[in-house]
C-alpha cells in the first residue's frame, strides 16, 4: 500500500508477515466450495492462491500521522514471545521495528497505540523484551484498550476457541505490563481521540472490537481490525471466522458494516487483507465485493 493521504493525514501500512495462510473450508466454517467458486473472478488471484486454494492474509500495523500526533494501530504479533497454540508465530525476530523506522518513527514518537481487540495477533509489539522483562515498545504513548475488552481478558474468561482460551499469552506479555506501566487508558466504545478519529463499537469477533474512523479533509477511512479476516466475507457476511467470540454478534456487526459502507467512498484498512489492502465495497448484483485501491 502506498502512502494513503487524507489532507495533511497520512496512512502508511507496516507489514509484519504477509503470503497464503489458512484454507478457507478451514477458517471459515461456514463457507461452501462453490459459493467461494462463484466469486473467483474477483477474488483470485489477489485474495486466493491459485494452486492451493488457500487464503492470501497479511498481519500489519497502520501507521497515521497527523500535524500532531502520530498513531499505531494494532500491533501484530511481535518478537521473542511464546505463543505454544501457533508456533508460526512463536520467538518470532522480525525487523518490524527497524521498518517503522524506515518510515521516519522512532519508538519515542508514537503518541498513541491504538488496539481493534486484545487478540494475540493485534497486541503483540505493545511490549519488547528488555533485559528479561516486557516493557512497553512506545515509551511516550498512551495505549486506548476498550473497556469490555479489557476486562474480558482481565476476568480471565475463557473465550470458547479450543486453544486460545488464554489467548496464548498475549494478555499477560503484551496487555499487563502496558497497564503496569500507567501508559494504558480505557475507553469506551465509541471513544473520539480528536475531531477527525472516533472509535465504533463492533462486537462479536471479540466482546468488545471495535472500528476506528477517520475523517480527514472531506474523505473517510475506517480500520476495521477483524470485523472481517479475508475479502470473501464481502460478498459473504454471515460468514464467520472460526476464531469470533460470538457468532451471532459477529454476524451482525459485520452485516450491518458492510451494507453500511457498500458503494460510499469510504476506504476500508483491515487488518489482514494482502497488498495493497486499502479498498471499497462495491455493490456486485445481488451481492457486494472488495476493490483494492493502490493509494
Ligand atoms: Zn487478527
Amino acid at each position: 500500500m502506498k502512502t494513503l493521504h487524507f489532507g495533511d493525514v497520512t496512512v502508511d501500512r507496516l507489514v509484519e508477515a504477509e503470503g497464503p495462510g489458512f484454507h478457507p473450508g478451514f477458517f471459515l466454517p461456514e463457507a461452501e466450495d462453490a459459493a467461494i467458486a462463484a466469486q473467483h473472478d474477483w477474488l483470485l488471484p489477489h485474495f486466493l492462491h491459485a494452486d492451493s486454494g488457500r487464503m492470501i492474509q497479511s498481519v500489519h500495523a497502520y501507521v497515521i500521522r497527523t500535524p500532531r500526533h502520530t498513531i499505531l494501530v494494532d500491533t501484530c504479533i511481535g518478537n521473542d514471545k511464546e505463543r505454544p497454540s501457533t508456533p508460526p508465530w512463536s520467538g518470532l525476530s522480525t525487523p518490524w521495528l527497524d521498518d517503522l523506522g524506515a518510515l521516519g518513527v522512532a519508538p519515542e514518537d508514537v503518541d498513541f497505540v491504538m488496539c481493534t481487540h486484545l487478540h494475540v495477533d493485534h497486541v503483540g509489539w505493545n511490549t519488547r523484551l528488555l533485559d528479561g522483562r516486557w516493557v512497553p515498545t512506545f515509551p511516550n504513548a498512551k495505549y486506548l484498550f476498550e473497556k469490555t475488552e479489557y476486562a474480558h481478558w482481565a476476568a480471565g474468561e475463557e473465550d470458547g476457541i479450543q486453544g486460545l482460551g488464554s489467548n496464548d499469552g498475549c494478555f499477560e506479555d503484551s496487555v499487563l505490563p502496558v497497564m503496569a506501566a500507567g501508559q494504558a487508558i480505557l475507553v469506551d466504545g465509541d471513544h473520539a481521540l480528536d475531531d477527525q478519529m472516533w472509535l465504533e463499537p463492533t462486537p462479536g469477533h471479540s466482546p468488545g472490537h471495535v472500528c476506528m474512523n477517520l475523517s480527514a479533509a472531506g474523505q473517510r477511512a475506517v480500520f476495521s481490525g477483524d470485523l472481517m479476516h479475508h475479502a470473501v466475507q464481502v460478498a459473504h457476511p454471515e460468514w464467520n471466522s472460526r476464531f469470533c467470540w460470538n457468532g451471532e454478534m459477529s454476524r451482525a456487526s459485520r452485516e450491518k458494516f458492510v451494507h453500511d459502507k457498500a458503494d460510499t467512498d469510504t476506504l476500508i484498512l483491515t487488518a489482514h487483507f494482502p497488498s495493497p489492502t486499502a479498498g471499497r465495497i462495491v455493490g456486485n448484483g445481488e451481492r457486494c465485493k472488495f476493490v483494492p485501491v493502490e493509494g
